[in-house]
């Protein structure tokens, strides 16, 4: 039941069903070890008519960084957007995720790590 794809989304506490992990790596940049891992954002319906007659087209590629509680760990996702066209209607689209805004780089889950981690910041400093 359990495979690479699920367990790595429970690592990252992400279940977006549009994603799907396929490998993972060390890659050494700039002399810092970042965990990799490679995932593919799937497009499974056009958002203009919700036709599932698609053509692929591509791919996008972004890194995301991700953030885990132990920060000096750097994680990335390096996501594959599929690009696809619609056949009915002849609009270009590409995959997105709730993991990530368009056109933003920084996972929602470490947006919601770092505000947690400035709250409790702030209430530290008003215990003193
Ligand atoms: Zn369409």
């Amino acid at each position: 039941m359990s495979s690479l794809n699920d367990y790595i989304k429970f690592t990252l506490d992400t279940e977006d069903q549009n994603i799907i992990f396929s490998d993972y790596s060390n890659e050494n940049i700039n002399s810092k070890i970042y965990k990799i891992y490679l995932a593919e954002l799937i497009q499974p319906t056009c958002p203009y008519c919700r036709s599932t007659n698609l053509k692929h087209n591509g791919h996008y590629v972004s890194n995301i960084h991700f953030i885990t509680a132990d920060a000096s760990k750097l994680v990335t996702i390096r996501l594959r957007k599929q690009r696809v066209l619609g056949n009915d209607c002849l609009k270009r689209s590409m995959a997105q995720s709730n993991l990530i805004n368009k056109g933003c780089y920084i996972s929602n889950t470490s947006k919601r790590k770092i505000l947690s981690a400035l709250t409790e910041d702030r209430s530290m400093t008003s215990n003193c």
